[in-house]
């Protein structure tokens, strides 16, 4: 990872972003080259959220299937967010290139498979609205065909995306810094956001723990480490914990015998696993194992969840060792979609519901484009932001355990 800008926080800027993952460094870009003063506010180090930690997975879509986004926000709104989803793999790849990031991004397309012969049954019904609604073609791939996509005889059939793709997550928000600091962003790593609050001119003063600076505008880029710094998104935003193991390198043609095409691959279940190749080989295999923000006791026993769950699809790994496990934490709203917008003249984008990767890149950039006076719609921001039901919910989750069991008994009968 580069390191931030050395010295005192600057006394005054036009834009202060906190948080410096996908989200607030892709804004701080656009903005610094727009020729904006802006100064990013890490608590920890550059990337150190989800935006490190991730599958690398950049999908097209979003959480909820196109029928549900359809019928709840109607078909204009619906078309012009999945036209969003396919623009913000385009701004990826556009960043990748322009800035020259190595991150072995790589349009290797994504497969969904199903669990379940229902869920198979569901995606002809999608790829048909997605191909008439969004003239984008998505192929359907029967359960005679799967070998030629995965090693596993687990799954009822698949869906192909050939516009998804892969990149390593790391390497990449590293880049997005490094693009944003040569942009003339400054990024102070090791300092918190404390307060916020309106001077008599109007603008803001925001607390850190190394002082205070002013600014004419303040983005909030914190998705699922989202604070009390501001308690009315915190309690807009569900912390999930998501985990991670990568086995051993594995032989070139093992490698290829579990995933010839090596797509990003995902199954259809709520407490869902995803999983790919690395460039080095090694099997990555994700999931929400527990659905607890990470901790060393929740990546141990995630670390074992997955390890057996990643040999029920791929027996053929059941002698390969783990070498790595992590965890990191997803932002969830409670209506699974991702929010853009400002309250209290403070602009904000999360709730990406593990799409972020393409869409918090995406997001950062269009309320940037929007601070800097650009226009542009954002249709994430005319939609309503819902708050826990009754607002039962002030940011602490303790409802994380009954939401994992009702996820289980929802996958185990639907
Ligand atoms: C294990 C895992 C796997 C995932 N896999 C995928 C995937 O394959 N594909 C995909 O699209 N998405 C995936 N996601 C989701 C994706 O990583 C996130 O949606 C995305 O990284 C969010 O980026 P962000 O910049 O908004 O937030 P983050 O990267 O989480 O950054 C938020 C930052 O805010 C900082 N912060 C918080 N409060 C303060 C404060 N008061 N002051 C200063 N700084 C503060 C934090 O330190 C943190 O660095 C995954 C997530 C996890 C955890």
């Amino acid at each position: 990872m580069p390191t931030g800008t050395d010295g005192d926080l600057a006394e005054r800027v036009d834009v202060a972003v906190v948080g410096a993952g996908f989200t607030g460094l892709s804004a701080s870009r656009v903005l610094a080259k727009h020729g904006a003063r802006v100064a990013v506010l890490e608590a920890n180090t550059i990337g150190w959220g989800a935006s490190s930690r991730n599958g690398g997975m950049v999908l097209t879509g979003l959480k909820l299937d196109p029928h549900t986004l359809a019928k709840r926000y109607g078909m204009e709104t619906a078309r012009k967010m999945y036209t969003d989803s396919l623009a913000s793999i385009d701004l990826v790849e556009q960043i990748v290139r322009e800035e020259s990031i190595a991150c072995n991004f790589s349009r290797c397309g994504h497969l969904e498979v199903a669990c379940k012969q229902s869920h198979f049954d569901s995606y002809a019904r999608s790829a048909e609205v997605i191909a008439k609604e969004f003239k984008h073609e998505l192929r359907i791939v029967p359960r005679s065909e799967l070998p030629r996509e995965i090693g596993s005889s687990s799954y009822f059939g698949g869906l192909v995306d050939e516009t998804s793709a892969g990149l390593n997550p790391a390497q990449y928000v590293a880049g997005l810094a490094r693009a944003a600091l040569r942009a003339g962003a400054m990024v102070y790593e090791n300092t918190r956001a404390l307060t916020i609050e309106r001077t008599e001119s109007g603008d803001f003063r925001i607390g850190t723990n190394r002082g205070s600076l002013i600014a004419r505008e303040v983005l909030i880029a914190t998705s699922g480490y989202t604070s009390n710094l501001t308690p009315a998104l915190r309690s807009k935003v569900i912390p999930i914990g998501s985990f991670i193991v990568a086995t051993e390198p594995l032989r070139d043609s093992l490698a290829s015998e579990l995933s010839p095409r090596n797509r990003m691959i995902y199954d259809s279940k709520h407490y869902l696993h995803y999983y790919r190749l690395t460039p080095d080989n090694r099997m990555l295999f994700g999931g929400r194992a527990a659905f607890f923000p990470e901790t060393e006791t929740t990546i141990q026993k995630s670390a074992e969840i997955l390890r057996r769950d990643m040999v029920s699809v791929f027996r053929q790994l059941k002698d390969t060792r783990i070498e790595f496990a992590w965890g990191g934490t997803l932002d969830f709203c409670f209506d699974t979609m991702p929010h853009a917008g400002e309250a209290d003249g403070v602009h904000y984008a999360l709730g990406y519901a593990g799409h972020g990767v393409a869409m918090a890149t995406y997001l950062g950039a269009k309320v940037a484009e929007q601070i800097a006076g650009l226009s542009g719609e954002i249709p994430f921001a005319g939609i309503p932001f819902p708050s826990a039901p009754m607002r039962l919910y002030n940011g602490k989750p303790w409802f994380l355990p009954l939401a994992g069991a009702y996820y289980k008994v929802l996958d185990w009968i639907s």
